[in-house]
């Protein structure tokens, strides 16, 4: 079955969504409007990460996107051994001595991010002293930055165990800080405007904004299509869904892949 959560994420900074090696903002034509968008990858690292901290603190596992030095974590920092990583995929290959290698596929789809209006980029001066750049003296360098304003985004899931929905849900509404130099920029709130169950994808991000011009009328749409579910997650109820998760069949065959030996 797929799952598709239809996310209103109100920016509500600045904005900096630039790929690596640019110092633009990422943009493409909606309309006849030249938009900014963001990458879905941007918004999938951020909410995979408040997953990961989550996990960490209930399972205490040994599992990071990057490679940690404590541990046993393979060569790409991730245990493969836990519902983040069931969800989100990816690869264990241990250092020297093991042969195991894992790979997992996602089963997570971030589309890109998309405004309902074009325009709403400026060039803010910084002083360069204040950058994380090996820029000294009073040098002032721009940002390009997005003003803020509403992007509509979909996230798909592929998965007949509601559950996992429930802890991504849970992973968009605790997530809060995107993009580059979060220190300052990018602060964003995100409204979850329906989900949807079906066997097949009915919405796509780019759709719904080249069609509506507000996320209500993107509410609408969802609710008109009669395929909604109400699936809701509490904080405090995390932390029961992450160990019941990690006791499903799922993740419990992951951890027979990853480990042969002690399962
Ligand atoms: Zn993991």
């Amino acid at each position: 079955m797929k799952y598709q959560i239809i996310v209103n994420r109100k920016l509500e900074s600045f904005g900096q969504f630039v790929t690596e090696g640019r110092d633009e903002i990422n943009t493409t034509i909606v309309n006849g409007q030249d938009r900014p968008f963001i990458f879905g990858s941007k918004l999938r690292a951020v909410e995979r990460r408040t997953i990961m901290n989550r996990v960490r603190k209930v399972l205490h596992n040994d599992c990071y996107l990057q490679v940690h030095e404590k541990g046993d974590s393979g060569i790409s920092g991730l245990c493969l051994s836990c519902p983040a990583c069931y969800l989100f995929g990816g690869t264990y290959a241990p250092g020297t001595g093991k042969k195991i290698q894992v790979n997992e596929r996602s089963k997570v789809n971030y589309s890109e991010a998309y405004p309902f209006v074009g325009g709403g980029i400026r060039d803010v001066t910084f002083n360069a002293v204040d950058e994380q750049k090996n820029i000294t003296g009073q040098a002032l360098g721009v940002n390009q930055v997005i003003e803020p304003r509403d992007f509509i985004n979909v996230v798909d899931v592929e998965t007949d165990n509601e559950d996992w929905v429930k802890l991504l849900v849970w992973g968009i509404e605790h997530s809060s800080r995107y993009g580059a130099n979060v220190r300052i920029y990018g602060q964003m709130k995100n409204e979850i405007l329906g989900i949807i169950k079906s066997d097949k994808l009915e919405v796509t991000s780019y759709s719904l904004i080249s069609k509506f011009v507000d996320s209500v009328k993107v509410k609408e749409h969802i609710e008109g299509l009669k395929k909604g579910v109400n699936i809701s997650i509490s904080d405090d109820g995390v932390d029961t869904l992450i160990k019941t998760l990690q006791a499903s069949a799922e993740v419990q065959s992951l951890v027979k892949r990853r480990n042969p030996a002690t399962s």
